[in-house]
């Protein structure tokens, strides 16, 4: 592992260095060196690439949650982002999407127990039913592009975690937060559009409560060696109301409470799943899956 650079922030790890960390670290390749050993002249070209490189290496380092204590109230709140107004209709499934809910019925859908899924259908949407149970695809999926829509209770109550938390759990495993947070400050790894209790999104892209909010994702489903070891952890970009907000991030894990614990071997392909997580009245609509495997 080269270390050559050390984030302003490194005095807040939390665990020790791991594997995963190497590929955020810059370590300048022998024929670079090499290079700007012989010629004299390339330094100062040679300088400013790994002054580039340092650069951008070190804020993917300062965004690793390998340096936050989850939940951390201390790190910066994303910078809030003006999406534009939302789409007065749903964007049509591509044709070769799977359709998981067109608002007319839940067919797709279940409850984690196999029991049948017991939200509450209103006209072209679904709503949480607070206390029913998550609600899972009874398909299961692996690498995928992925579009919902969703939106919070527009009377709004609670703060917090406590005003229209529900989530998007990509394989029932790896969580990306909805979450009403608009005006609504929480600790940042747990606002909308956040790999929840490890990466906060690059910006603030809510919109207000009571307005349809976008989610599209792309994932890519971990691999596992022979051994059950994860070879490749998950990997995820997403786009909220349009704006980038995770950008190829990898999952240190499964998502959990207070937690972060370390990947386990699952199977290639799980079902989607969304939260119910109490507060009600979140809303999802057009919800289609384009498999990429
Ligand atoms: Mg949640």
């Amino acid at each position: 592992m080269c270390l050559s650079v050390s984030p302003a922030d490194s005095t807040r790890a939390v665990v020790p260095a791991t594997s995963f960390l190497d590929e955020d670290l810059f370590c300048p390749s022998p024929v670079l060196v090499s290079v700007m050993a012989a010629s004299s002249w390339l330094l100062p070209v040679a300088l400013v690439v790994v002054g580039v490189s340092l650069s951008t290496s070190a804020t993917a380092q300062a965004r690793h949650p390998v340096y936050w204590e989850i939940h951390d109230t201390s790190r910066a709140q994303p910078p809030v982002v003006d999406p534009g107004p939302a789409p007065a209709e749903p964007r049509p499934a591509p044709s070769d999407a799977v359709v998981l809910f067109d608002g007319g019925d839940l067919d797709a859908w279940e409850h984690p127990d196999g029991a049948p899924a017991a939200w509450t259908l209103r006209d072209n949407h679904v709503e949480v039913d607070t206390g029913r149970g998550d609600i899972q695809t009874k398909e299961a999926f692996g690498d995928m592009q992925l579009h919902l829509e969703w939106m919070t209770n527009p009377s709004v109550t609670g703060r917090g975690q406590g005003r229209g938390n529900s989530g998007v759990f990509l394989m029932g495993t790896y969580e990306v937060q909805v979450l009403d947070s608009y005006d609504n400050p929480t600790y940042p790894d747990g606002q909308a559009a956040a790999l929840y209790g490890q990466y906060p999104p690059l910006v603030n892209a809510t919109r207000p409560p009571g307005e349809w909010q976008t989610y599209d994702i792309t994932f890519r489903r971990p691999r596992f060696d022979q051994n059950g070891s994860v070879a490749t952890p998950a990997r995820v970009t997403v786009y909220h109301n349009g704006v980038l907000v995770q950008d190829r991030v990898e999952f240190t894990g499964p998502t959990a409470h207070h937690d972060r614990p370390p990947y386990e071997a699952h199977a290639a392909r799980l079902p989607l799943r969304l939260q119910d997580h109490g507060d009600g009245a979140v809303r999802y609509r057009n919800i289609w899956v384009r498999e990429l495997e």
